[in-house]
């Protein structure tokens, strides 16, 4: 820290993101990004005709690719705002709607970020904790009289709420907005897209990250009522107007495109899952209901932080929090078939010696 540093971010402690390492290749499964490569589409999209127009500002309105999400959802261009990453969406949500007045609620267990930007942004929130089973509790975010933030499915407990209940919890905030972060929609979940045509008080997020194949090209998206994305654009223009550049713009676009290819990966990993579940359930892992790439497993026969360094050891990365209620678990991300059998042959060697 320099002298220069300002008080606020003094105060922060900043999001911390699973470990990239560089000392050798690993087996990643620890930031649930897809093992699949982008679809075809994408790589004739990024030519060199777009690499020359690097030299122009990109289309500040990202009209083709918020037209051709808003096609693939079954809503307007209006209803779509889009962002580097869900990350910068969530921000910018939080810089529209929150503050002293409209506070926070979340689950004490769920994405490690939504804590920072209320910090960062000095909103007081609220945390409700999750059942003994990990499953969110609906009745706690009943009447609540602050935005409702909610990743569904859930991260890092891999479990999904029906759409009905978070209906309910939408109606009984009709003043407060209710944010559904779908990261992890598209491997089972439900989406509640299509509360935003009855509600105008629910936005949804959703991320190219994890089953779209485009962590890198960072890449987010919101769906809400026309007046909410109005507010989000409000805030994008007063601090990132040009916050999608023309490679990825085309990408993404074409990804949308290609949506068959993503949701055939996606039925690749939700069967890999399965097998994966199946092995670990075989070896005494405990674990939740998965409805995402990961699943979040502990055993009696080795702790969390242990089994973690035992893989890590042996090339293979997975994630270990070191967080009250979770330290014992692991998430470890779905891979290929052949990356998820590598894991599963390992943690059955580590358990045997
Ligand atoms: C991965 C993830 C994000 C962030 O995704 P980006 O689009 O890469 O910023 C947001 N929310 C949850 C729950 C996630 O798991």
């Amino acid at each position: 820290m320099s002298r220069f540093l300002n008080e606020r971010m003094s105060r922060m402690i900043p999001y911390v993101s699973g470990e990239q390492p560089q000392d050798k290749k690993y087996i990643k499964l620890n930031t649930n990004e897809s093992p699949y490569p982008p679809s075809p589409a994408v790589f004739e999209a990024v030519s060199t005709a777009e690499i020359s127009d690097l030299k122009l500002y990109p289309d500040i309105q990202a009209r083709k690719l918020r037209t051709a999400i808003a096609e693939l959802y079954g809503v307007e261009t209006e209803n779509v705002l889009v962002g580097s990453g869900s990350d910068e969406v969530l921000m910018f949500a939080f810089m529209a709607f929150f503050d002293k007045k409209r506070q926070a609620v979340f689950p004490d267990i769920t994405y490690s970020f939504y804590d920072v930007w209320a910090k960062l942004f000095d909103v007081p929130y609220e945390v409700k904790p999750v059942n003994d089973d990990f499953t969110i509790n609906a009745a706690d975010y009943l009447n609540c009289g602050k935005n409702v933030i909610l990743a569904n499915p859930n991260a890092p407990t891999a479990i999904a709420m029906s759409v009905e209940r978070i209906e309910k919890i939408v109606a009984a905030n009709p003043d407060n907005v209710v944010i559904i972060d779908e990261a992890y929609v598209d491997f089972g979940g439900e989406s509640c897209v299509p509360l935003t045509k009855r509600y105008d008080n629910i936005l949804v997020v959703q991320t190219f990250s994890k089953s779209r194949s485009m962590a890198g090209g960072r890449l987010g998206f919101a769906i809400g009522n026309k007046e909410l994305i109005a507010d989000l654009d409000r805030v994008r223009n007063s601090t990132n107007p040009y916050n999608i550049d023309r490679l990825i713009m085309a990408a993404g676009t074409a990804a949308i495109e290609s949506n068959d290819y993503y949701m055939e990966n996606c039925k690749k990993i939700i069967e890999t899952r399965k097998y994966a579940a199946k092995r670990l359930w075989k070896m005494g892992f405990e674990m939740t209901e998965s409805s995402t790439n990961f699943l979040f497993v502990k055993s009696d026969k080795i702790g969390g932080l242990e089994l973690y360094g035992e893989l890590k050891k042996r090339g293979i990365l997975v994630r270990n929090f070191q967080k009250p209620r979770i330290a014992d678990y692991n998430r470890i991300t779905i891979g290929t078939f052949e990356e998820t059998k590598i894991m599963l042959d390992t943690i059955e060697e580590i358990l045997s010696e």
